[in-house]
């Protein structure tokens, strides 16, 4: 499938690990350069290295925290200076913590709010304008299958990043005349560092082992497996390339079925 991605440059955020780091290669993998953030730098680096050894694309790399919306402005500004240019734009970054309500302090509150909802207003904010000049956009964020399927001990995850569903809709409203789509991507359980921290803290609260809650996580999976974080590039890369240009305000989930609704 040509996904017409060869010498675009797109923004891959929080992708030294995981998803973010998934999702930058398999860009790279179409032969787009990357411009990639995370707070830490060596492992950052790791991920640029890779993508310039194994795929030959330019790599331009930040360390910041996706919530300090100035890192986010001058991050999206050197990356246009670098590349002239920005396509692709994919807001990520790490989970709120899982706890049960009661136990939510309103310190957490507001830092779920900076990570998961206001740091994605700052990435659109700092690139749109540009898409809009270029007649040509992808905006694409990463929340969770929480935003379609509450997950219980995840309640500030299920609140907050609902609000992201709000923003891609209206996004995509006001943006699509200038030929700029902007989407949602839903993870379920994926194997990354993030499922073994969910893990651990819900063994540790429930009095179960580890191995226990990861078992019964999967029973609950229709496709009886966890998911690569590749396959959740898969989809972004999908969305980003010229064979998905029809669908905007979308949110898509990569689950193995997990969400059980209409
Ligand atoms: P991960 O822990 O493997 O990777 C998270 C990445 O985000 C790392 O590169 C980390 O350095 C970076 N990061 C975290 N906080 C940051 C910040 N403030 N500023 C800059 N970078 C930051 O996690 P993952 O599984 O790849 O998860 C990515 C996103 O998808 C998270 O928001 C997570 O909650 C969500 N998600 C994950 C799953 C899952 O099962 N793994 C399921 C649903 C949703």
């Amino acid at each position: 499938m040509e996904t017409g991605l060869r010498n675009r440059a797109a923004i891959v955020a929080a992708s030294s690990k995981g998803i973010g780091r998934a999702t930058a290669l398999a860009f790279a993998a179409e032969g787009a350069n990357l411009a990639l953030c995370a707070r830490n730098a060596e492992a950052l680096n790791q991920v640029a290295e890779e993508a310039r050894r194994v795929y030959g694309v330019g790599v331009y790399t930040a360390t910041f925290d996706v919530a300090d919306d100035e890192g986010v402005r001058q991050f999206a500004d050197s990356a246009h200076r670098h590349f002239g240019r920005i396509d692709i734009c994919v807001t990520n970054a790490g989970g709120p913590p899982a706890k049960p309500f009661a136990k939510t302090t309103l310190a957490e509150w507001d830092s779920a709010y900076h990570l998961n909802l206001r740091s994605i207003v700052s990435f659109a904010h700092a690139v749109l304008p540009c898409m809009q000049q270029q007649r040509w956009g992808r905006f694409i964020t990463i929340t969770s299958i929480a935003v379609k399927q509450p997950i219980l001990e995840l309640v500030l995850s299920n609140a907050v990043r609902t609000g992201v569903l709000g923003l891609v809709r209206s996004l995509a409203t006001q943006y699509g005349p200038d030929n700029i789509t902007i989407n949602n991507v839903g993870p379920g359980y994926t194997a990354t560092d993030r499922v073994k921290e969910l893990a651990q803290t819900n063994a540790q609260a429930t009095g179960r082992t580890v191995a226990d809650y990861e078992a019964q996580m999967v029973k609950d999976i229709p496709l009886r497996r966890l998911a690569k974080p590749e396959e959740v590039a898969d989809a972004i890369v999908w969305l980003a390339s010229e064979r998905a240009a029809y669908i905007t305000g979308q949110t898509i989930l990569v689950d193995g079925g997990v969400y059980r609704g209409l």
